[in-house]
């Protein structure tokens, strides 16, 4: 980590030092890391206390000091012994928010932050996997693009890093203003304005001016970088002062996908029109709306005097994260498609499209779980994606959790043959018959929110098959 001292810290913080007249020079008071969980603390790390709903981290400042902390911050003067140095702060949480903005203003890098409804983290990592071709690239952790992670993928930067790749997600009004006030980027991407989160923000225009707020804070000189397949973003585009690139299947788009082709399990080819030069890519994964996540990649990579060979080189070593379209091969030739990680109507539909387009050697199974956060409109998008699934070329649908009987009831409503589609209402029912259920050959693909651990179904088959 580049070293700030510890008074430039509480200064930024607007916190006070305890204990300060320890802060002997004689001292080397070099910190390793920052922390906010007192179980991987280690020796001279800083330690910043959380308040959780179910935890406050002040409660292990002690067993932090004892771990060999060097610092550790607090809201409560009392928590830090005589013997050791604590800055006091009014607000942990905010405290870290503030560290982190000023630790990445040390860095005299391009910073770009992406945001959108659907595909944040494939975007994300297509635009790591291109840059890495020429630059040291720092990107988010995993999915670690809220208040919390943003500041924590911070702190991870080092000096020998060129350029880094922020996720932002937000469920709420003000979030993505403050992450943006953190990370000030020079490139914002917006990858769409979906109906992820639609339960508190009632309509799209406001999903829209929430994920507006990424460019509170972008540098006056920045560029913004939108699909302009989506009618919300491309309003969005006649109303900010920024320089402005949009991308999508459409050929009005600055940049277009003008042709490209799935492979099923070898991936997509495209060509991408840009406005100087044309990329012909390859990349590793299911899915032609993954098509939409690459593109951003190109242009930012265009944007930092990337030659269209480094770029389509970059999209090429691009590889799908872990329950991501995640293929997983088990006996007697079934395969399943972890997609588990997440599920909204979006996201849902391109799987649909996906398993049906795909060329397979048995049936065509999906596993659809509910999608969570739909708040009253959960019956209607549930019924909506059971009229999607009804159409399409898929063999066998299972429908679990509470919310998922609309699947089923929807496609009944379109017409699915019974014999097509079965209904469980929980996990643990199906887990215990899907022996039964899956056959050898088949292709199965699993998708529903996070919280409904569908990947216990996926361990499930692996210890039968
Ligand atoms: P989270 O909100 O959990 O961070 P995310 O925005 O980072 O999600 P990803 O994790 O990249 O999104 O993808 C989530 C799901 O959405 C995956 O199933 C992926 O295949 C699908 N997906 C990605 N991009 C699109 C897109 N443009 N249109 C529809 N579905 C998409
Ligand atoms: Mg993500």
């Amino acid at each position: 980590m580049k070293q700030v001292s510890i008074e430039k810290i509480a200064e930024e913080v607007s916190g006070h030092i305890v204990n300060q007249e320890l802060l002997r020079e004689d001292i080397n008071w070099k910190y390793n890391n920052i922390s906010i969980d007192s179980r991987t603390i280690a020796e001279n790390d800083i330690f910043i206390p959380i308040k959780g709903d179910n935890f406050d981290g002040h409660n292990f400042i002690s067993m932090a000091y004892e771990k060999g902390a060097m610092i550790c911050f607090t809201e409560d003067k009392s928590r830090i012994p005589s013997n050791q140095i604590g800055i006091l702060v009014s607000d942990t949480k905010k405290a870290l928010k503030d560290f982190a903005k000023y630790y990445l203003s040390l860095f005299k890098i391009p910073i770009v932050a992406v945001t959108g409804s659907v595909g944040k983290t494939s975007c994300k990592e297509m635009i790591g996997s291109i840059l890495s071709v020429k630059y040291d690239v720092h990107k988010t952790i995993g999915n670690f693009n809220n208040e919390i992670g943003l500041p924590l993928t911070i702190f991870k930067l080092e000096d020998r890093h060129e350029v880094v790749v922020l996720e932002m997600g937000m469920n709420h009004y003000g979030e993505l203003h403050r992450l943006s006030e953190i990370a000030r980027p020079d490139i914002a991407v917006i990858t769409n304005i979906g109906e992820a989160h639609i339960e508190y923000f009632g309509t799209k225009n406001n999903i829209l001016k929430a994920k507006s707020e990424i460019l509170d804070f972008l540098k006056k000189d920045g560029l913004v970088i939108l699909n302009g397949d989506d009618p919300y973003l491309r309003k969005l585009k006649e109303n900010i002062p920024f320089n402005t690139l949009t991308f999508g299947f459409n050929d009005d788009n600055d940049y277009y996908i003008s042709d490209y082709k799935e492979l099923g399990w070898d991936g997509l080819i495209g060509k991408i029109t840009g406005t100087h030069e044309e990329y012909n890519i390859k990349i590793h994964t299911l899915g032609k709306h993954m098509l939409y996540n690459i593109i951003p990649g190109i242009i930012i990579g265009n944007h930092l005097n990337m030659t269209a060979n480094e770029i389509e080189q970059g999209a090429y070593s691009y590889k799908p994260s872990k329950m991501r379209m995640d293929r997983i091969e088990l006996n007697d030739n079934i395969v399943v498609i972890n997609d588990a990680y997440n599920a909204s109507v979006d996201s849902m539909i391109s799987a649909l499209d996906t398993l049906s387009t795909l060329d397979t050697q048995g049936r065509k199974v999906a596993v659809l779980g509910d999608m969570f956060e739909l708040g009253d409109m959960s019956k209607d998008t549930h019924t909506r994606i059971g009229k999607v699934a009804a159409t399409k070329n898929i063999d066998f649908i299972i429908c679990v959790g509470k919310d998922s009987k609309y699947i089923y009831e929807g496609a009944m409503s379109n017409g699915i043959d019974k014999n097509k589609i079965s209904y469980y209402k929980t996990k643990e029912e199906l887990i215990d018959d899907i022996d039964e259920l899956v056959k050898a050959k088949d292709t199965i693909i699993i998708k529903a929110s996070r919280g409904m651990h569908l990947e216990k179904v996926i361990e499930r088959l692996q210890s039968i098959f």
